[in-house]
């Protein structure tokens, strides 16, 4: 009898913020550096600097839609997701998609106000030109 199960791969054994397993690829101390409790917060610090968080998903598969209605939403998307980067809760990858999300909403957003601008000056003269020949 043969076992045919595939090894998986180690992963660290510790916890993110969020509670999540953290599945970092460990070194031999069997923790990745960031959970190592042997290291020291410099060295943490020194392995995030050098990518070393990258190898988290760059992907937050149940992440919702982000909700969006007026610029203070994307404002404070804009401030969360770089402390989420900063924290190294989010890979710079996601971080940039959702930053460029911000921004062309911010585009649409502006368009649609100097639309509404746009008509509104239109009624305007357009009740203007009335008054004059009617
Ligand atoms: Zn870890």
């Amino acid at each position: 009898m043969t076992e045919t199960l595939t090894p998986t791969k180690p992963r660290c054994p510790g916890t993110r913020k969020d509670g999540s397993p953290c599945r970092a690829q460990p070194t031999t101390s069997g923790w990745c550096p960031w959970h190592d409790p042997d290291r020291t917060e410099a060295e943490k610090l020194g392995w995030v600097r050098k990518g070393g968080l990258t190898s988290r998903p760059s992907t937050i598969p149940d992440a919702p839609d982000p909700t969006w209605a007026t610029p203070e939403d994307v404002q404070r998307s804009v401030v969360e997701t770089h402390g989420m980067v900063t924290r190294g809760e989010l890979s710079s990858d996601v971080a940039s998609v959702r930053l460029k999300a911000c921004e062309a909403w911010m585009r649409v957003y502006e368009t649609q106000k100097i639309r509404e601008q746009l008509e509104a000056l239109e009624q305007l003269a357009g009740q203007k030109l009335e008054r004059r020949w009617g």
